[in-house]
């Protein structure tokens, strides 16, 4: 059968695959300790399902613009506003279907082919597909654990050619849990300012900052050329409901709403309302949140810390990367032996990028208890499996 060439263009995750792995693993019955996948444990919050419903029954659930209904973005504009003390209108947002859908969608609007766009090594692997699908060539900029897995700003300067259209930089980040410093986000933004780079920050994991403040690039920056990622998935553990946004330039927006249409027409109505109750409701549920994953993020580094397995402490979101080196398996071998004799599920390191080959990726998106009976189980298996 002739199928698509653009498939050899994806990159499946390896999260996906020991997903899978585990799920076959369940139905034979045997246990598992779920660490690898990015998805919050808790239940959405009441009031905002609640809307959901509410909404149903009294609003006619139609298809609604490209970009969102008008007054999801006009609580998204007012929230961005007052978060970063710049002036955001409803014309700069772009509601889609998830921060997914909103990466592809600025990949989309910006890339010509050939374009290259520097990426996080280690970062979140569907960059590499976003990039590829719009025509685009991902270069890897190490995120170094010595150096608080922070871009180095001498090393991005080296990668750029007469191609280099943006950079991606995802802060809290996947997989590393490290959150940037302000002084190396102006830094940041002033490269991507000399090098005429689009500068996309995904920020996905803005309200999961254990200490001090998220810093975002958009920070009383108001340049033509900045454009966030955000969305309700992980601040209101609303992955299911697939809202995320784009904050950008009007003109990347109207682009960027164009490509909605052949894709999804709008993102779900249902879901926009839900996202509005969770923006404008009550928001205690997301410091409780906060609050649950730091804790588990001391937990795990009570025992995989202890034992200094763990590449850097990590400052917000829910993951941290494991050091493997001492087993001297390579991050798939290793992933599959540990689910196979112990029955934890991590993600492999080498699926965020070449620099981390070395290295697991667990979530702490799961129980208190399982935090510390996961945690145990890895520091022991690397402990015997040590040469
Ligand atoms: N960006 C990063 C770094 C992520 O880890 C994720 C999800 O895991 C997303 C964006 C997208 O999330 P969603 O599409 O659920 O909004």
């Amino acid at each position: 059968m002739n199928l698509s060439s653009g498939l050899s263009k994806l990159h499946p995750s390896g999260i996906r695959a020991v997903m899978a792995l585990a799920a076959a693993r369940k139905k034979l019955g045997m246990p598992v300790i779920h660490m690898e996948v990015g998805q919050p444990d808790f239940k959405t919050p009441h009031h905002i399902i609640d809307e959901a419903f509410k909404a149903s029954r009294s609003q006619y659930i139609g298809y609604t613009p490209n970009a969102g209904m008008d007054t999801l973005r006009e609580s998204v504009a007012e929230r961005t506003s007052r978060r970063n003390k710049i002036n955001v209108n409803m014309e700069n947002v772009c509601i889609t279907s998830g921060g997914v859908m909103a990466i592809y969608l600025v990949m989309m609007a910006i890339l010509e082919s050939g374009d290259e766009v520097l990426v996080p090594d280690p970062g979140w692997p569907n960059y590499l597909s976003s990039i590829a699908l719009s025509g685009g060539k991902a270069k890897p900029y190490v995120l170094d654990p010595d150096n608080n897995y922070w871009p180095d700003i001498e090393e991005l300067q080296s990668k750029i050619t007469p191609k280099t259209k943006a950079i991606i930089l995802n802060f809290p980040g996947n997989p590393t849990g490290a959150v940037l410093s302000s002084e190396r986000m102006s830094e940041l933004i002033d490269f991507a300012e000399r090098n005429n780079l689009y500068l996309i920050s995904d920020e996905i994991y803005e309200d999961f900052v254990f200490e001090g403040k998220h810093v975002s690039a958009l920070n009383s920056v108001s340049s033509d050329k900045v454009i966030l990622i955000s969305g309700v998935s992980k601040s209101y553990s609303m992955t299911g409901w697939r809202i995320g946004w784009i904050i950008a330039n009007e003109k990347i927006i109207a682009a960027s709403a164009q490509f909605v249409e052949p894709l999804a027409s709008c993102p779900s109505s249902i879901s926009q309302y839900a996202a509005m109750a969770a923006i404008n409701g009550p928001q205690d549920c997301v410091k409780d949140m906060l609050n649950a994953y730091r804790r588990r993020a001391e937990l795990a580094m009570s025992v995989l810390g202890e034992a200094g397995l763990v590449m850097n402490r990590p400052q917000g979101a829910f993951y941290m990367m494991v050091d493997i080196s001492k087993t001297g398996q390579n991050s798939d071998d290793f992933v599959r032996n540990l689910l196979d004799d112990v029955g934890v599920a991590v993600a492999p390191g080498q699926t965020f990028g070449l620099s981390s080959t070395n290295s697991i990726r667990i979530s702490t998106a799961i129980s208190d208890d399982d935090v510390i009976k996961g945690s145990t189980l890895i520091r022991d298996y690397i402990t015997s499996k040590s040469l």
